[in-house]
């Protein structure tokens, strides 16, 4: 007996964590996420993944995962310099951990989001490319449109006697 065809969602790639590790599209795990150093692609250059869903406030939940990712890192770099220099006070180290990190903050703004993406799609994988268009329009536009009901016309107030039966 065949064992049942694997999802067609199932990525041809290296496992998730490589894909987190190599910074590549959640997806296809072949793309990179990634074109320069602060660049992102919108797209997945390989399978046209959205990366923020079309959201541009999509990216808002990666600041909590850099917060995850940096402070066991100053955590950690603190601990360290306490072995290296006992002496030193707590916020003297804490302070050298932190500027010792600013070189690897485009790392920590990288792999935040990487994170957050697996995160999302594994959480929400489909992709339903829900579109606005259908909201009916707002603002002035819409009041002109549809003035509230009890206004009137704008001829009952022009014309004498029009708002008399
Ligand atoms: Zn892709």
């Amino acid at each position: 007996m065949r064992a049942p065809e694997e999802s067609r969602d199932q990525p041809e790639g290296p496992s998730a964590l490589a894909g987190i590790v190599l910074r590549l599209c959640p997806r296809c795990r072949r793309g990179p996420i990634f074109a320069a150093l602060w660049v992102m692609y919108d797209d997945c250059p390989s399978c046209g993944l959205d990366f923020d869903r079309g959201d541009p406030g999509h990216f808002t939940g990666a600041m909590y995962v850099s917060y995850a990712l940096a402070i066991p890192w100053i955590a950690l770099l603190t601990l360290i310099e306490h072995l290296i220099v006992p002496a030193w006070s707590l916020f003297r180290l804490v302070v050298l951990a932190s500027i010792l990190s600013v070189p690897l903050i485009p790392w920590f703004w990288q792999y935040s989001r990487v994170i957050w993406i697996y995160f999302d799609r594994y959480f929400d994988p489909d992709d339903p490319r829900d579109e606005h268009e259908s909201e009916s329009p707002a603002g002035p536009a819409a009041f002109l449109e549809n003035p509230p009901i009890g206004l009137g016309s704008q001829k009952d107030w022009e014309e004498p006697g029009g708002l008399t039966p």
